[in-house]
């Protein structure tokens, strides 16, 4: 299932792995081996905080005996790692109707959109893409590609159109023709915290009104290649608007592991999807327990 993980451990953390492997080898664990694993961590995006209380927890349990050697370690690291995603338990979005896209510029937004309109357009349902990045003309037409591409259907404004009254037109036309999903596409300007936030809020308050059944589900995308500098640029997000759920993209790049769990401890926002490439089906639910065990296997 994460083969695609286990080929970029291969290629990004054959370093890493090795270096890993070779600590889990150990016949006893001191602290110079945790001091070695915190660099590891630290270097592989996991954030200098959350690296911090991992190798705490390390130390409380080579104190107290249950850590002596590698195997040990191993098995060790892989619970704490896994509790790190579980103070965060991800949803199911499965039976899910309406989506707001949210992140920085070429964080990946308007591709997730197109890849999570292909996987509920191939399960027969029936989706509806509102273009609300009306900021940039391209941002349109890409989304109007990625609809053409997984065969559904979308709402645009003219350039520069106010967001929220595309994404009124949008709701509009998904209670008419009796849409099942809903998938809004936003601009992801930063520089003016203030206008952000103003501008989510006005579409959700739009999206409330006019479907005030449904819940809105608000992913952030955040581009894993990045590390700490879009860990940085997420969190001025979670500021802005409320996160349901992130969307970890381009897993498939030069980006390093770590950064899942540096979201988790940090910011409180469980990982939702995780993409791998530029077509349409590379996008997966993330599942913690299978994720930490590729992570940790991988040699
Ligand atoms: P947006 O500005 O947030 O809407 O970001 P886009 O969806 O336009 O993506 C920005 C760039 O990243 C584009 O060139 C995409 O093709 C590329 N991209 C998006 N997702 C992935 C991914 O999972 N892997 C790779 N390699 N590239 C991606
Ligand atoms: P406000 O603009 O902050 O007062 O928030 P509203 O919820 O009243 O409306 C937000 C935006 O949604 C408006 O600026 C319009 O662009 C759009 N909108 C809301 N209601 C309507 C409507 O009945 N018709 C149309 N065309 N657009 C609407
Ligand atoms: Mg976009």
């Amino acid at each position: 299932m994460f083969n695609f993980i286990k080929n970029k451990l291969k290629k990004i953390y054959s370093q890493f792995t090795s270096q890993l492997n070779a600590l889990f080898g150990k016949s006893t664990i001191d602290e110079a081996t945790l001091k070695e694993l915190e660099i590891l961590l630290i270097s592989s995006d996991t954030g200098v905080k959350t690296t911090h209380s991992i190798i705490e927890e390390l130390r409380v349990r080579v104190k107290d005996g249950t850590v002596q050697k590698g195997t040990d370690l191993k098995a060790a690291l892989q619970d704490i790692l896994l509790n790190t995603l579980q103070q965060t338990p991800s949803k199911q979005y499965e039976n899910e109707q309406v989506f707001l896209l949210v992140g920085i510029n070429g964080s990946g937004k308007t591709t997730f959109i197109g890849k999570l309109a292909h996987y509920h357009a191939s399960k027969g349902k029936k989706v509806l893409l509102v273009a609300a990045d009306t900021f940039r003309a391209a941002a349109t037409e890409q989304l109007t590609r990625w609809a053409e591409l997984s065969n559904t259907d979308i709402v645009v404004g003219k350039e520069n159109q106010d967001p929220a009254s595309v994404v009124f037109a949008g709701t509009e036309r998904f209670k008419k023709e009796h849409y099942d999903i809903l998938i809004v596409d936003t601009a992801g300007r930063l520089h003016v915290k203030v206008n952000l936030m103003n501008e989510l809020a006005k579409i959700k308050r739009v999206i409330t009104k006019q479907l005030p059944d449904k819940r809105i589900n608000t992913l952030l995308t955040i581009d894993s290649m990045l590390g700490q500098n879009s860990f940085e640029q997420a969190k001025t997000f979670k500021e802005s608007t409320d996160v349901d759920g992130i969307v970890l993209t381009k897993m498939d790049g030069t980006g390093k592991g770590g950064i899942v769990f540096a979201i988790s401890q940090e910011l409180q926002i469980p990982v939702a999807y995780i993409t791998f490439g530029e077509k349409i089906n590379q996008l997966k639910t993330f599942d913690a327990q299978e994720y930490i065990r590729e992570l940790l296997s991988a040699n």
